[in-house]
C-alpha cells in the first residue's frame, strides 16, 4: 500500500517494457517496507525534456533512464556528478530540493562494485592476480554505449593501463579521445589483433554484445592470457557466456555481469527512498528469473 506521502520514482525509456528496473526497485521497496512506488514511463525521444522537467512539477524524486535517452538526458539536466561528466551520459536523475535535476551515471558504480565484489569472493581456482592499485593493465573488448562507464570505473579502481579493441576502430579512437582527461594513454588495438593483445593483461572485459542471447558468441582464443588474469563479461543473459566458460575451464577467475545490473540501481534507490539497498543472493535470483521471463 502506498499512502499520500509515498515517494515516487521510475524509469523512462522508449520502449521501456524490457526494463528490469521496476521489478528490482519494487522488490527493494517491499523488502524495506518503504512507502513509495517505482513506475515504468514510456517516453518518446522527442518528449524527453518535458518529461524530465515534469518530475519536479509532480513532486517525484527522480528517475532512471534507459535506451535511447542516456546521452540526451546529459544535455538536459542542470547538474552532473563526476560520473556523468566523465562519460557524457546520464542513467539516474535526482530531483533536488530546489527542483533542479542532478544527473549521474551509476553504470560506473555498478561495474566497479561488481568487480570489487567479485575480487573479494574467494575462488578455489587460480587467477587471483588482479588487485586494486597501480601497474595493472586491462583490455576492453567493445567501445559501445557501456564502454565509457567501464573506462571511468577502471580509473576509480586504480587501473593504470587500458587497451581497447573494437570491431570499428574509429569508435575505439573516439572513446579514447573522450576519456583522455582521465586516461591520457589508452592504447587502441586492431580487432583482428585482440588475441595477441591478451599477453600480459591483468583484466579482460567483454563489453561487446557478442555472447548475448540471440547474438553470435565472442570468438576468442585465450592462449596468450595469463592464468592470473581476471575475466569479466558485462552480459548477464546468459549468465555464463562462452567467454566465461572457457576462462573458467583454463583456470582464470571470472566475474559475470549480473552484479553490474544490480549495483547500478543502488545509488538511485538510496537517493530517492533514503535506504541503502543490498544486493543479496535473493536479488540476484530474482533478477535472473525476471530476465528469463522477458
Ligand atoms: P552497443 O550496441 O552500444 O555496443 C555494442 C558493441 O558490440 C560495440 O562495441 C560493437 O562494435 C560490438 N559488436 C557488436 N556486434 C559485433 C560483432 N559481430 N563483432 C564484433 N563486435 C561487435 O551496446 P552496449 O555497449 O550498450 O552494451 C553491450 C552489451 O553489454 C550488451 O549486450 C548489453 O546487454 C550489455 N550491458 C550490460 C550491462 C549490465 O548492467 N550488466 C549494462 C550495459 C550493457 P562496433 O562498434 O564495431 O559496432
Amino acid at each position: 500500500m502506498i499512502s499520500g506521502r509515498g515517494k515516487i520514482a521510475g524509469v523512462m525509456g522508449w520502449p521501456v517494457g524490457h526494463s528490469l528496473s521496476p521489478a528490482l526497485h519494487g522488490y527493494w521497496l517491499e523488502r524495506y517496507g518503504i512507502d513509495g512506488a517505482y513506475i515504468p514511463m514510456a517516453v518518446r525521444p522527442e518528449n524527453l525534456e518535458p518529461a524530465l522537467r515534469t518530475l519536479s512539477v509532480l513532486g517525484m524524486r527522480g528517475c532512471n533512464l534507459t535506451l535511447p535517452h542516456k546521452e540526451a538526458a546529459f544535455a538536459i539536466v542542470d547538474r552532473h556528478d563526476e560520473t556523468a561528466q566523465a562519460t557524457g551520459a546520464v542513467n539516474t536523475v535526482v530531483v533536488e530540493t530546489n527542483g533542479a535535476l542532478m544527473g549521474m551515471n551509476t553504470d560506473v558504480f555498478g561495474f566497479a562494485e561488481n568487480l570489487r565484489e567479485g575480487l573479494r569472493t574467494p575462488s578455489p581456482r587460480r587467477g587471483e592476480g588482479l588487485h586494486e592499485g597501480e601497474g595493472k593493465h586491462a583490455l576492453i573488448l567493445g567501445a559501445g554505449g557501456a564502454a565509457p562507464a567501464i573506462v571511468a570505473a577502471l580509473r576509480q579502481l586504480g587501473i593504470k593501463g587500458i587497451s581497447i579493441a573494437n570491431r570499428t576502430r574509429e569508435r575505439a579512437e573516439a572513446l579514447a579521445d573522450r576519456m583522455k582527461g582521465d586516461f591520457p594513454e589508452i592504447k587502441i588495438v586492431d580487432w583482428k589483433e585482440r588475441e595477441e593483445a591478451l599477453s600480459g593483461i591483468d583484466l579482460l572485459i567483454n563489453a561487446t554484445s557478442l555472447g548475448l542471447q540471440g547474438q553470435p558468441a565472442l570468438e576468442l582464443r585465450l592462449d596468450a592470457l595469463p592464468l592470473s588474469a581476471v575475466v569479466t563479461d558485462i552480459i548477464y543473459a546468459p549468465l555464463q557466456t562462452k567467454l566465461l566458460k572457457v576462462a573458467v575451464a583454463r583456470g582464470n577467475k571470472t566475474i559475470d555481469g549480473l552484479g553490474m545490473l544490480a549495483h547500478q540501481a543502488r545509488p538511485g534507490f538510496a537517493a530517492w527512498f533514503g535506504v541503502e539497498p543490498e544486493v543479496t543472493d535473493g536479488v540476484r535470483r530474482q533478477l535472473l528469473a525476471w530476465s528469463a521471463d522477458r
